[in-house]
């Protein structure tokens, strides 16, 4: 949490943050792996009364080829910047609430970051995939379900 209130209060101010997102966070991410929490680094500022914050989310993931099931691990870097309002603003939902001037990075982090992870994962574009029949990996050899030409019987 870091607390925003002087920055809601001074035209031109600005404040660092600089956090890791919590474990707990990151466990309700569509089942993908961090490697460790990711990073998040940016700013708050106040521009003529409009305070943004633009932040950077940076980590590794692991997650499964959906073909082949390899875990594959990627690094990932996404940018973010938001509207933060003190109090709900009805014509507009898409601004962010800091409750009590708090700026719940965690929550934010979680919600921004679930927007930009891929769907589907595959370990490359041609991934071969596992014969359906035995479970083979096609990637490393071919099995006796699979002719020569590639096309699976
Ligand atoms: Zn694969
Ligand atoms: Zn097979």
């Amino acid at each position: 949490m870091f607390d925003i209130a002087r920055i809601f209060e001074n035209t031109g101010s600005e404040m660092d943050i600089s956090c890791e997102m919590s474990p707990e966070s990151t466990e309700g991410l569509k089942g993908i792996a961090f490697v460790r929490p990711p990073s998040l680094t940016g700013r708050v500022r106040n521009c003529a009364g409009i305070v943004t914050l633009s932040y950077t989310a940076g980590g590794t993931v692991v997650s499964q080829c959906d073909r082949c099931l390899k875990d594959i691990s990627r690094e990932f870097a996404y940018s973010f910047e938001h509207v933060v309002v003190r109090s709900v603003q009805r014509d507009n939902d898409e601004y962010i609430v800091a409750a009590n001037d708090e700026l719940d990075m965690d929550s934010i982090a979680v919600d921004d970051v679930l927007l930009e992870l891929p769907t589907k994962t595959l370990c490359s574009e041609d991934c071969k995939g596992l014969c359906p029949i035995c479970g083979a990996d096609l990637n490393i050899s071919a099995c006796e379900h699979s002719d020569p030409a590639g096309d699976r019987v």
